[in-house]
């Protein structure tokens, strides 16, 4: 492309790999496990890394080559690396960077997945890890110790839809020398930038809202090219790459990611105004709804509120279980960030085993439901959930 934008859309729709001799419009798949040399020098050069080419897809491949480089220009990075999953991506950053008796401060409600990876796995290698309120920043100083490498967070959190002001844990992590890494899951490159904040990385499951269809699983790490290095040298020996195919799908989806966050925003204020003012309904969260406790942070760091909205029915586990048997269109899924909306009961589903405090502590409470707003007309979304509250 010789036209210079800087802007998101055109970013998100121009940035493509070389075109080869057939001058396709749209990037084709490189369904290829490998490549081939010239001799036996271009072969040695791209071993030792003299020369930046595809040598075999585990360590790059040119569909992941472009997605990556779409989500560095959305994320305002300077390198990254694509994994098969969102979880991959946070392994990997994690494996790649920390050495046994490392320790980690990071805000206790995080993606379920990667808080096992805090409590079970890592403290096998003496890797341990403290962690913060979401709403209290304030003691995250505390918690540094001298062995501390890494600050973590996500923003909006997983289910509770807190938000983290990005900007004071960026100030923390500089002053102590510390890396924050932020997993922008929810939020996407399109409505918050991490990096801006001062993050070192910047962790996508892209199996959300980046496919934002529930067809494929992939992830993303990027940031610092320092950094990057690691992480790249530690995943190309041991394998958590991002398939061609599902680099080629998510990179055709980046192409709309805009409108479509566009439309999920604004489909989800809608939802999350309408449960403000329902009789069934204890509480409603949602970043921007002014009520959110976090919604002055909110604005100065997110474009729109994000696709998340979070609301308590009234009768507790029970409430929740009624709405989540009642809704008609809505489906029961695990899965976030489709076009489809999905509603979730935590408390009764995927977390029903954790005790009551550790519930509260990630924004759990029994009539707790999660709700991926999805892209149908507004009108049918709210339709099928106000006939779902009537039930209760
Ligand atoms: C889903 C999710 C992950 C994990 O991603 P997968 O692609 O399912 O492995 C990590 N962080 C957050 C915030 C998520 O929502």
């Amino acid at each position: 492309m010789s036209q210079k934008s800087k802007n998101f859309e055109t970013q998100a729709v121009r940035t493509q790999t070389e075109k080869t001799q057939f001058l396709e419009h749209s990037t084709p798949m490189y369904l290829t496990s490998g490549f081939v040399f010239e001799d036996s020098e271009e072969m040695r050069a791209a071993f030792a890394e003299e020369k930046d080419r595809n040598l075999y897809s585990r360590f790059s491949n040119p569909n992941t080559t472009e997605f990556v480089d779409k989500i560095c220009k959305l994320e305002g990075a300077e390198d990254g690396y694509a994994f098969a999953t969102g979880m991959a991506a946070v392994f990997s950053t994690f494996a790649s960077l920390l050495d046994a008796g490392d320790h980690i401060v990071s805000a206790r409600s995080v993606f379920g997945s990667t808080h096992s990876l805090f409590t079970k796995y890592f403290p096998k290698w003496n890797i341990e890890t403290s962690y913060f309120p979401v709403n209290e920043l304030d003691i995250v100083e505390s918690l540094i110790q001298p062995n501390t490498k890494i600050i973590y967070a996500e923003s909006p959190t997983n289910p509770g839809v807190d938000v983290l002001d990005l900007e004071l844990l960026g100030r923390i992590a500089e002053k102590h020398k510390l890396l924050l890494i932020i997993d922008n899951c929810f939020a996407t490159p399109y409505l918050q930038n991490p990096i801006k904040f001062g993050a070192d990385l910047v962790i996508h499951s892209a199996t959300k809202l980046i496919d934002g269809q529930g067809r494929v699983l992939g992830g993303v790490t990027v940031g610092k090219k320092e950094l990057i290095k690691e992480i790249y040298l530690f995943s190309r020996n041991t394998g958590p790459s991002l398939s061609p195919f599902n680099a080629w799908v998510l990179s055709k989806s980046l192409e709309t990611l805009a409108v479509r966050v566009d439309r999920h925003c604004e489909n989800a204020l809608k939802l999350a105004e309408f449960l403000e003012s329902h009789p069934k309904v204890n509480w409603v969260k949602y970043p921007f709804l002014k009520s959110h406790p976090q919604y002055e942070v909110a604005k100065k760091q997110m474009k729109l509120g994000g696709n998340i909205v979070a609301f308590e029915v009234k009768n507790g586990v029970e409430g929740g279980k009624t709405f989540f048997d009642s809704v008609k269109m809505c489906s029961l899924s695990a899965n976030l960030g489709d076009t489809r909306t999905i509603v979730t009961h935590p408390a009764s589903t995927t977390h029903s085993k954790l005790a009551v405090e550790d519930k509260l502590a990630v924004g759990i409470t029994d009539g707790m439901v999660r709700c991926s707003v999805g892209l149908e007309h507004i009108d049918d979304i709210i339709k099928d959930i106000k006939q779902a509250l009537e039930k209760i």
